[in-house]
């Protein structure tokens, strides 16, 4: 995972902007990153060498004779803001092990709230362009409620989710701030699977039925691999599916027995709890698909050099999201 070649090695945000000082500078970057030397047509494909013109290229194949600049086709497009901005919003957003919210993105970037709420969900959507992740070896799998409130976190988790899985100090702060009065979540089920010492996967699911997570496990697992959950009845029928099954008894309070245990995953909902309810506050099932790519893509890039993930996610920022789309 580590091996990964960057074009420009920097190590904290103030050599990230030195270096990036000016559009110029940032679109050469991007066309390297994009296109590697060789610009492609954004509107026809074509690969033969185009034309400089003054504010970026014009398409040499004699059907298109388009122009287009780096920023066609990808989130930068049709944006008003210079890629600057953008560069150090990936930066932030994807260095930030909880995320940022885009409050504090917008007093970062000296941007308004609005803009950063847009550049935020825009970043987030290129995050979820990872091709589908595998797992095998040994796997943890396990349910949570985001939102709602929720009881205590093993024993009453799927009868009272009634009681946030916040600490209780958050939660006085959060009260003081004003902020937890206003918020109100939606009990969202949402299931988890991770390789130990390996990637994880997360899904917002619509119940908590076999024929809901059964089907999930076997796109996202190797079969014969060894699968670690707690005693929902749901996980008995892993080892009619081909895995190895090891179960441990959440409800006698025992959360360790040797190598079987669910703590890896209950450790990535932790961090993505406190993100979602600490940094985000509010989350609705239509923006919690985009909140789980974030998390997982973070998680799954914990490897990498803040230089090297900031590379590896510009390398998706094709993937592009319209205002209309985002606030359908
Ligand atoms: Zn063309």
């Amino acid at each position: 995972m580590t091996n990964i070649k960057t074009l420009f090695k920097f190590k904290s945000v103030i050599e990230l902007l030195d270096y990036f000082k000016d559009e110029k500078t940032c679109i050469a970057f991007y066309e390297q990153i994009r296109w590697n030397g060789s610009p492609v047509c954004p509107h026809c494909g074509s690969t033969k060498t185009p034309y400089r013109t003054n504010r970026g290229f014009r398409c040499s194949e004699k059907l298109c004779t388009k122009k287009f600049t780096v920023k066609v086709g990808t989130i930068f497009e049709q944006s008003h803001l210079p890629l600057r901005t953008w560069f150090a919003a990936f930066y932030l957003i994807t260095a930030h092990k909880k995320g940022i919210s885009s409050l504090q993105l917008g007093r970062d970037l000296n941007i308004c709230q609005k803009t950063a709420w847009f550049l935020l969900h825009r970043i987030r959507e290129t995050l979820k362009a990872e091709s589908p992740v595998m797992l095998r070896n040994s796997v943890e799998v396990d349910e949570t409620y985001i939102g709602g409130v929720e009881g205590n976190k093993h024993a009453n988790k799927r009868t009272a989710p009634l009681y946030e899985s916040t600490t209780a100090k958050e939660r006085k702060d959060l009260k003081k701030e004003g902020v937890i009065d206003e918020i109100r979540w939606d009990k969202i089920a949402v299931l988890g699977l991770v390789e130990r010492d390996g990637k994880v996967v997360a899904k917002r699911i619509p119940d908590t039925k076999a024929a809901t997570i059964i089907p999930i496990i076997e796109k996202h697992v190797e079969k014969g691999s060894t699968m670690l959950t707690d005693e929902f009845y749901v996980y008995g029928q892993l080892e009619l599916k081909g895995y190895f099954h090891k179960s441990i008894q959440h409800n006698l309070k025992i959360y360790v027995q040797g190598q079987t245990h669910t703590n890896t995953i209950e450790n990535f909902w932790s961090v993505l709890k406190r993100g979602l309810y600490g940094v985000y506050h509010y989350t609705s099932k239509k923006h919690l698909d985009r909140y789980l790519d974030e998390f997982c893509a973070r998680y799954n890039s914990r490897d990498l050099t803040g230089a090297e993930r900031f590379e590896k996610f510009l390398h998706q920022a094709e993937n592009r999201l319209s205002w209309k789309e985002l606030v359908a």
